[in-house]
């Protein structure tokens, strides 16, 4: 198998046979022209059920992260299609402490009320994530490094915990801020890989999108009917931004990681801490770096490259304060996140620029 790189680069790109396009065009059509009744070509029958914009990126995204891969129209969606297909009423599945607000949301005041069951743990204590594991547990949720406090879970420990248990869970792990180049969840036993592609793998800030990635066949096959069947499909133009974006992913996620190390590094240094920043958090890899500052709203409204926006993972640097806006669906819960923690997520400008703006922004 070719490398990491090089799949990032080629992985469901193949020259248009019309024209010979070296990127094959986007297929904006809802419907495609049948020769004589029922004779298409592959499952290329109705839009929302196959198209080969969007096929072309399930297979990238299945080449990366080694598996089979159903496209959706948000990290959400995804999210939702695989709760979906795997869970009946009066299951039971074990979620991080803290992890993205919005998946809690859409299992906290969504699926809960067709009798959907959960518990929270912290998730780097596996004892407690075993302990949390009941008969009716059908998925064990992952989330790692977990948003925002950037807590590194161990995967294959999970997996290990997973299988030993009577029940036997799914272990699903959200990979939106490793991403496949730092982190590959099935290659460590996991069931299936969500992703929010909005994030790094679209990496541009300009598309939302998801993604469930399976390791088997019956598991790919049950989130392509759900594709189907409740249809929040991305459409033809979304799948190639993601598509394009999937190519740069290894240039970009070592450009991330050196700007969340210059700036992590500002921040623990004597002068970050004598500027009030503590509790500085980076797992050593990708771009996103949390801290605590008593001053955290004032800060994030103070830099001037570090845009102040939710969402993450694009080439641009953004800042937020994730008690007052990504994670207020967390509000009030177990998995409530301090009121002066700062996010960031560091783009791929020059790390010394990154490191100069929170400077001026921390001095007031
Ligand atoms: C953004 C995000 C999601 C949700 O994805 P959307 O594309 O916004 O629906 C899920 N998980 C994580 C870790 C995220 O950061």
């Amino acid at each position: 198998m070719t490398s990491f790189q090089t799949r990032a680069v080629h992985a469901g790109l193949r020259p248009d046979p019309s024209y010979g396009s070296v990127i094959p065009p986007i297929h904006q059509t809802s419907t495609y022209r049948q020769s004589a009744v029922g004779e298409f070509v592959g499952d290329y029958d109705y839009a929302r059920s196959a198209n080969p914009t969007r096929s072309a990126l399930e297979e990238a995204l299945g080449a990366l992260e080694g598996g089979s891969a159903v496209a959706f129209s948000s990290g959400l969606a995804a999210a939702h299609a695989l709760l979906v297909h795997v869970m009946r009423s009066g299951d039971h599945m074990v979620l991080p402490a803290d992890l993205y607000g919005g998946t809690f949301r859409l299992v906290d005041k969504v699926l809960v009320r067709w009798g959907l069951r959960y518990t929270l743990v912290d998730q780097t204590d596996l004892d407690a994530l075993a302990a949390a594991i009941e008969p009716d547990t059908r998925v064990v949720w992952v989330e790692t490094p977990t948003n925002p406090l950037l807590n590194v879970v161990d995967v294959r420990g999970a997996v290990e915990r997973a299988a030993a248990s009577a029940a036997r869970p799914l272990v699903v792990v959200d990979n939106t801020f490793a991403t496949p180049f730092n982190q590959r969840p099935l290659e460590l036993g996991a069931d299936a890989v969500v992703h929010s592609t909005t994030k790094y793998l679209g990496g541009h800030s300009d598309v939302v999108g998801g993604a469930v990635i399976a390791k088997e066949e019956a598991l790919y096959e049950g989130m392509r009917f759900v594709q189907n069947a409740v249809g929040s499909v991305p459409g033809p133009f979304d799948s190639f931004l993601v598509h394009r974006g999937l190519r740069t992913l290894p240039l970009r996620m070592r450009a991330h990681a050196e700007s969340a190390a210059a700036v992590s590094e500002f921040l623990r240094s004597a002068e970050g801490a004598a500027a009030g920043a503590s509790d500085v958090r980076w797992p050593g890899f990708s771009g996103m770096v949390s801290f605590r500052h008593p001053d955290a709203v004032g800060i994030a409204q103070r830099t001037r490259l570090f845009t102040l926006a939710e969402s993450l993972g694009g080439v641009e640097s953004l800042i937020e304060v994730p008690q007052a806006m990504t994670h207020q669906s967390v509000e009030g819960s177990d998995a409530a996140v301090p009121a002066d923690l700062v996010r960031l997520s560091c783009g791929v400008e020059e790390p010394a620029d990154l490191v100069a703006d929170l400077r001026a922004a921390l001095a007031g």
